[in-house]
């Protein structure tokens, strides 16, 4: 977002912004286990939602829902208002507005650098490979990495096969970007190059949901902090409020151990 002025910060107002990915009354079990329950979320366009909650809390299980990489049992999932289908071409073409981003960089690692970048937009979004390629290289200058488009993921550091995972779900055009955990795979060096790639989309008006106990990142660039704890969400706040003033024993017992 470039422009200023009172249009801009009327649209950056949350209540101002219109739904982008909603879940109503989503549950989802693994065996006995009730990991989703009664699920109640709505991330507005533009806004950058950070999920934060003890370790088997549902947090991971929550964002590959919401991208369908897992089932649900009860409730719906929209993204711009679109149901997403569970199987199918339609499925790959509605996912591919959900980029997601894992701990775990996950590319691919027999594929160059820009092959990877080029790859989904080419197959999925059935782009000419001449514009994709010149869209993922655009795409690894802004994350830093272009001069190693030709290289393999095992010949760059952590935080820069990270900034390419970034780029790779960029290059899609995204409706919003899902992150798990994105720098805890990372060594502490790595971590803020990262983050300061986050902190410039969520500038640009990405809409986000971010999985990451980094609270500097989530006071910076977060509008909300969605605190889930044994599959449900407790409590909703904007950071400020959520760490400085949690209202539930669940959230208090939680910060107290990670702050
Ligand atoms: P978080 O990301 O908050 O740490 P997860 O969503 O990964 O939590 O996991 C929530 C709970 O679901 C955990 O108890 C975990 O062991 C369980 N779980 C996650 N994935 C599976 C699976 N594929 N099969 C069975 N249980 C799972
Ligand atoms: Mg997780």
């Amino acid at each position: 977002m470039t422009e200023s002025g009172p249009a801009a910060r009327a649209a950056a107002d949350p209540a101002n912004r219109e739904p982008l990915v909603v879940l109503s009354g989503v549950n989802k079990h693994f065996g006995d286990l009730h990991v989703l329950q009664d699920i109640d979320l709505t991330i507005h366009r533009g806004e950058v939602v950070i999920v934060i909650g003890p370790s088997g809390s549902g947090k991971s299980t929550l964002c590959r829902t919401i991208n369908r990489l897992e089932t649900y049992e009860s409730g719906s999932i929209t993204i711009d208002g679109k149901e997403l289908p569970s199987e199918g071409r339609e499925l790959a073409r509605l996912r591919a507005d959900v980029g997601m981003v894992f701990q775990s960089f996950n590319l691919f690692a027999h594929k160059t650098i820009l092959e990877n970048v080029t790859l989904g937009p080419v197959k999925v979004r059935k782009q000419k490979p001449e514009a994709a390629r010149k869209r993922a290289l655009e795409l690894l200058e802004r994350v830093g990495v272009a001069h190693q488009a030709e290289k393999y993921p095992a010949q760059l550091s952590g935080g820069q096969q990270q900034r390419v995972a970034i780029a790779r779900a960029l290059a899609m055009d995204p409706k919003v970007m899902l992150f798990d955990e994105p720098t805890s795979a990372l060594d502490p060096e790595m971590i803020n190059e990262v983050l300061d790639v986050m902190t410039d989309l969520a500038r640009e008006g990405m809409t986000m949901v971010v999985v990451t106990h980094e609270m500097g990142f989530a006071r910076k660039a977060a509008n909300r902090v969605v605190f889930m704890s044994d599959g449900q969400v407790v409590e909703e706040a904007e950071p400020e409020t959520f760490f400085t003033a949690p209202t539930s024993a669940r959230a208090k017992d939680f910060l107290s151990k990670i702050l």
